[in-house]
């Protein structure tokens, strides 16, 4: 589907649902839908509120109220992570899988026909399925070479104490020797 299309589709339904409900028609929602269209990857309705223009600007609740609205719709898609809800445009686009850092929260678009062919097949007693998505979490390669900086330098100091502590007790027997010696001049501890 061309961008333009997928534009005047989101818009037409937009437009029916809101004259269903009877709605106002405020052109605040399609500003909202102009920028979801637009946008890419998944964002919270705070950063959407961030992307609208500057002469346009909208309200938290409007962004919030039209969100839902767009998600009833299926015009967006939303992911609850990590307690924040995400958004990302869902009209012409695949449904998709993802896999999400949990150190940075980066989250990556996955396509993938095996784990869709899995869950196609799952077997849901008395459960009507829908749709799945699958979220695997893990570590994006930034944060895990962040992590092995830290776990790296952590053995290196543990290493560094190690010494420091094997240099003590070097010591001590250093001291012993020295009290043995000084004991013996004074004829303790002769035989
Ligand atoms: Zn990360
Ligand atoms: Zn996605």
């Amino acid at each position: 589907m061309a961008k333009d299309s997928i534009r005047e589709e989101a818009k037409a339904i937009l437009t029916h649902h809101i004259e269903e409900k009877k709605m106002r028609k405020t052109p605040e929602r399609f500003s909202i839908l102009d920028v979801v269209l637009d946008m890419k990857g998944h964002h919270s309705v705070e950063d959407i509120q961030g992307m609208m223009p500057d002469d346009f600007p909208v309200s938290r609740p409007t962004v919030y109220s039209t969100m839902d609205i767009l998600e009833e719709l299926k015009i967006v898609q939303a992911h609850q992570l990590n307690g924040i809800k995400l958004y990302e445009r869902a009209i012409g686009v695949k449904p998709h899988h993802h896999y999400i850092c949990t150190s940075c929260g980066m989250i990556t678009d996955l396509v993938d026909k095996q784990i869709d062919y899995v869950l196609g097949n799952a077997k849901t007693p008395r459960f009507s399925k829908e749709a799945g998505i699958a979220y695997i979490f893990g570590l994006c390669s930034k944060c895990k070479a962040v992590i092995n900086k830290k776990k790296k330098k952590e053995e290196k100091e543990r290493l560094a104490n190690m010494t420091r502590e094997e240099k003590r007790f070097a010591q001590i027997d250093k001291d012993l020797a020295n009290m043995a010696e000084e004991l013996k001049k004074v004829g303790i501890g002769k035989d």
